[in-house]
Order: C-alpha cells, then structure tokens, then sequence
C-alpha cells in the first residue's frame, strides 16, 4: 500500500482482556508530532483495514507504539488482539491530530485529561522536553471504569522521573491523578464529576481554574469530550479553531457506530 508503512511487531504487551500495546520498527522516513494519530491495522484478504491510532510512542524513539482495545466483534481489533511479534502492520506514512501544546494559547498550566485508551497520545506528550520547558505544571488525568485499567503507571511514576536528560522536569512539574468509576479506589468518579465538584483541583493541588492560565487536551469517549467541553465552556475556555489558538483542544478516543 502507496500511502502506508510496512512495519514489524517487535513486541506485545497484554494488559487484561480488554487492552494491549503494541511496538513496531519504525521507518526512518516517518514524522509526525506528539499528540498525533495514524492509520493503523493490517492486510486482510490482501487488502489494508486500516483504523485511526495515536501515537504512544514520542517522535524521537526509534520505534513506533500503538495502546489499543480489544472489540470482540471489531473488524480490526478481534484481529489484531492476536498479533505476534515478527507480524506485519501497517501504518500510514501522514499522521495528523488536533492535540498539539502549541496549537493553544500559551499558559502555565497543561491538563491532559483522557478516559480510556484516550491516554495514547499523552503518553507520547509526557515524553516531550518541549512541554515541560513551555508549562509550569503538567497535569495527566487518566479515568476508567477499574482498577486494572489504569495503564502505564510504572511509567508514568517511576521511567520518565528517571529520564536522564528530562527526569528533574518531570519531578518537578507532572501531576498524575489516576481516577475509576466503577470500584473503590482513591479516587473515585467520572472526570466530569471530579471536576465539577472541585475535588481534582483539591486532589492536585492546583490552584481554581482560570482562563488565564490554564490550558486543556481532552481525549475520550464522544460522550466525556461532550461533557467536559461543556463544563470548560461555561468557564469561558474556548476551543481551538483551526489557527486561532485558544485554551483547549479535544480528539475522539473513537467513534460510537
Ligand atoms: C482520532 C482517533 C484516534 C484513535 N486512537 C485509538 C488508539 O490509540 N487506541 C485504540 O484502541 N483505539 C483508537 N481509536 C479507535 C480505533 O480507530 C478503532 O475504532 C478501534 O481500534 C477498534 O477497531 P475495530 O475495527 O476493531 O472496531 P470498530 O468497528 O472501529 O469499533 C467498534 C466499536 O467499538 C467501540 N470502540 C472502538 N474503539 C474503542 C476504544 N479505543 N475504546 C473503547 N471503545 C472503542 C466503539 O463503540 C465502536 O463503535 C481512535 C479513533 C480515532 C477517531
């Protein structure tokens, strides 16, 4: 296929029944930005069925990352769910996507809040020197339903605070705040919810809110974006249009059919 890369799985992680990582060789010729998302999938029956993916692996690794659910009856991911290392994907060679840092009006504080596999493209993000130089704080919230769902945490609190050439930064300035809905944890609730009722301020100790300074990427289920946008909406954020850059920008986790 003309418009994709054939790369090759050099690693699987299984999470749990409903999620997994994949790692892929990455052409040299591949650019794209963090933040964004691919096409991404295999050949079958000698055609490409390709899906949109984010990238979870930072523009500067040699190899390409891919975090991913599993749909029983996904035309793709039934499929991929039982993919080997030394198996052949495809990736197009144009990523493109809305979460950009400096596609928003610049301030002190960057939120990432993202429910799902919609913290794919925060995690390349929390790998990226410029955003710790560009915010004072860097803020990633990560809602699910469970416990185990809660992905990426050895990463996200030990790996990159021992980064040697960013580490210090993000001692200093990454909040995580790992959030579940649906059995009891710490902290406990959807992020709409959470944030309404002030306690993610409370949690994260951060100060109120204000347009100001604050600056959101939002990445979930159509119907969080929905109501998160709502609620930064009434607070007088706006939404990034094209070329006016303004205090928030949102991409789909994925589309309900
Ligand atoms: C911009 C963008 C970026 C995306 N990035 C990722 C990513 O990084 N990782 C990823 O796993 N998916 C991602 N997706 C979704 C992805 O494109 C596919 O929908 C997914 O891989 C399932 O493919 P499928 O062919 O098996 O099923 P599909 O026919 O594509 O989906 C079937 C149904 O499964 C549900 N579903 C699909 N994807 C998800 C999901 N991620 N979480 C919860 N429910 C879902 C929806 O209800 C959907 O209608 C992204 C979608 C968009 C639009």
């Amino acid at each position: 296929m003309a418009k994709a890369h054939k790369e090759t799985v050099i690693d699987v992680h299984h999470w749990s029944d409903r999620l997994f990582t994949i790692k892929t060789t990455r052409d040299p010729s591949l650019r794209f930005r963090n933040g964004e998302f691919a096409m991404m999938g295999m050949e079958v029956d000698g055609k490409p069925l390709l899906r949109a993916y984010s990238m979870a692996s930072s523009n500067y690794e040699d190899y390409l990352e891919f975090y991913s659910i599993k749909v029983q009856d996904g035309p793709l991911t039934s499929r991929l769910q039982h993919i080997k290392i030394g198996d052949e994907l495809l990736v197009s060679k144009k990523p493109t996507g809305t979460l950009l840092w400096d596609h928003l009006r610049p301030g002190k504080h960057l939120w990432m809040l993202s429910t799902g596999t919609g913290l794919a493209p925060f995690l390349s993000i929390i790998k990226d020197p410029d955003v710790y130089e560009n915010f004072e704080k860097v803020i990633l919230v990560h809602g699910c339903r469970f416990i185990n769902e809660l992905t990426y945490q050895e990463l996200i609190t030990h790996q990159l605070q021992d980064n040697e050439y960013f580490g210090d930064s993000v001692k200093d300035k990454l909040i995580y705040y790992p959030a579940v809905t649906r059995e009891p944890f710490k902290n406990y609730g959807r992020i709409t919810t959470l944030l309404k009722s002030g306690k993610l301020i409370e949690d994260t100790g951060m100060p109120t809110l204000s347009v100001n300074d604050d600056r959101f990427m939002l990445c979930g289920s159509p119907g969080m974006l929905e109501s998160i946008s709502e609620i930064l909406d009434e607070m007088g954020f706006k939404e990034t249009r094209k070329s006016d850059f303004r205090e928030y920008v949102i991409e789909r986790a994925f589309v309900e059919k």
